[in-house]
């Protein structure tokens, strides 16, 4: 008979989304982080000697016993974007976040979200009081997060009796609420549409590639560079030496890897358990892909986020926002028609683990190329042979040639 884990000790990659709440939560410390060398992703390690053996990281893991929120709805959907174009130009999608925490930050309250480190090769949460540090937080980090103690630390900002508010990924969120055990009054949660998360290997040899490339250090990176339009977004990156980079969405080799091949992403999302409506999230954003231009919304190629509220608390706060945010409502019908992500988990590509491996000894660029220009021709030579064998069959069934 299996055995049930008690801790969790070197969970599978599988079965372990990365949020770290195991770690906050022990009582005893015990569980720390190691990078596993092939995938690059961070693992739970349990200390044996501190381990009590109490069973409460596996209790409120994330990824094992999913967190369902009561009282979640989808109360409305919208089409909305910031109505300073500014914001909404350098924001991922229309700006939301930034409008957000704008709100937050002056009612005094804190905002716990996502930065780059200073190098630009990992990402980490971190609370902000300021606007100056709120503006580090804006825009996507295509790669996993560090969050160890931030849970911790917001329930404490919580507890003083400050008003919080926390965006990360749906199973980020869902470890918060883990954390709080409870959905205080003070709080307000935004997540996204979450495709999936790419391992940090993937980020740090994406950003060797380029400062190999460049003959510099990186200093900023910016995903979802709108310079020539929000539908033909594009990646770019700036270095010490003053030079820039700038690549379209089709071109860029980390895009191309991410969106087109799933090559470099974190295993748990491929089951990952928070696909679901109503999200565990106040309110959810993401890019409203497939949205056409109208009256209402001349401006969309500057980013025109899908807004999807998932309770009472969310619908007071996107409406507090109404003087500087546009925006109109929208059917999940649409807003899926483009983003079937929404419910949608990302797919196993077959030639995941060989690329993560061949980081270890190719450059970026020259993994995606391998792996995803060879996935390409075989789909396009699967395709042809369909086509081929079609043909063939409706020749055969007119009965005007035969082929031997
Ligand atoms: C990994 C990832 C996958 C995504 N997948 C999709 C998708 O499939 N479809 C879709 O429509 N939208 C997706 N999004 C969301 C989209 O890219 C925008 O982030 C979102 O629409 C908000 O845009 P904005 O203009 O309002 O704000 P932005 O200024 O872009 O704010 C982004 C917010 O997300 C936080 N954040 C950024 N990176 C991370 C991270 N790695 N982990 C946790 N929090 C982070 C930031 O701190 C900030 O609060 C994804 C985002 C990420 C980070
Ligand atoms: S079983 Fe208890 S003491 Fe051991 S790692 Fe898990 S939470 Fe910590
Ligand atoms: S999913 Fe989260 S809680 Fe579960 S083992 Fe992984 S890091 Fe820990
Ligand atoms: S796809 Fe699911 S498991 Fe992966 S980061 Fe997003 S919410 Fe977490």
């Amino acid at each position: 008979m299996e055995q049930k884990r008690v801790t969790v000790n070197r969970t599978a990659e599988a079965d372990c989304n990365g949020c770290r709440v195991c770690a906050d939560i022990c009582p005893k410390n015990a569980v720390s982080f190691e990078r596993d060398s092939l995938t690059g992703c961070d693992m739970p390690v349990v200390d044996e000697k501190i381990c009590v053996n109490c069973g409460l990281c596996v209790k409120k893991c994330t990824q094992e016993n999913p967190v369902r929120m009561p009282e979640r709805m989808v109360e409305n959907v919208y089409a909305a974007w910031s109505k300073d174009d500014e914001v909404r130009y350098m924001s991922t999608s229309g700006g939301l976040f930034y409008e957000l925490a704008k709100k937050m930050l002056d009612q005094e309250g804190a905002v716990a979200a996502c930065c780059y480190t200073e190098d630009c090769r990992g990402a980490i949460h971190t609370i902000a009081f300021t606007e100056k540090d709120m503006l580090k937080q804006c825009g996507s980090k295509h790669m996993q997060s560090q969050t160890l103690h931030i849970y911790e630390k917001v329930e404490k900002l919580l507890r003083d009796g400050r008003k919080v508010m926390f965006v990360g990924t749906p199973c980020e969120v869902a470890a918060l609420y883990r954390y709080l055990d409870g959905d205080p009054e003070n709080l307000v949660t935004v997540d996204f549409i979450c495709n999936s998360i790419t391992s940090p290997k993937g980020q740090e040899k994406y950003i060797d590639y380029l400062e190999e490339k460049f003959g510099s250090k990186v200093i900023s990176a910016h995903i979802k560079d709108k310079r020539n339009g929000w539908n033909n977004f594009g990646n770019s990156a700036k270095f010490e030496n003053g030079k820039e980079y700038y690549r379209d969405r089709n071109h860029d080799a980390r895009t191309v890897g991410y969106a087109r091949g799933h090559l470099f992403i974190r295993e748990s999302c491929l089951h990952c358990q928070y696909k679901k409506l109503p999200r565990n999230a106040d309110i959810t954003f993401g890019d409203f892909w497939g949205i056409r231009e109208d009256a209402r919304n001349p401006k969309l190629e500057m980013g025109t986020s899908v807004v999807i509220i998932n309770s009472k608390k969310g619908q007071e706060w996107f409406l507090s926002l109404e003087d500087r945010v546009g925006f109109y409502e929208e059917t999940m019908e649409n807003a899926q028609r483009g983003n079937p992500a929404i419910l949608k988990r990302a797919t196993e590509n077959g030639n995941r683990k060989k690329a993560l491996a061949a980081l270890d000894t190719m450059r970026f660029d020259r993994v995606v190329k391998k792996y995803i220009d060879r996935d390409s021709f075989m789909k396009k030579l699967v395709r042809k042979g369909k086509g081929l064998a079609k043909m063939i069959i409706r020749r055969r069934e007119d009965g005007s040639e035969r082929i031997q």
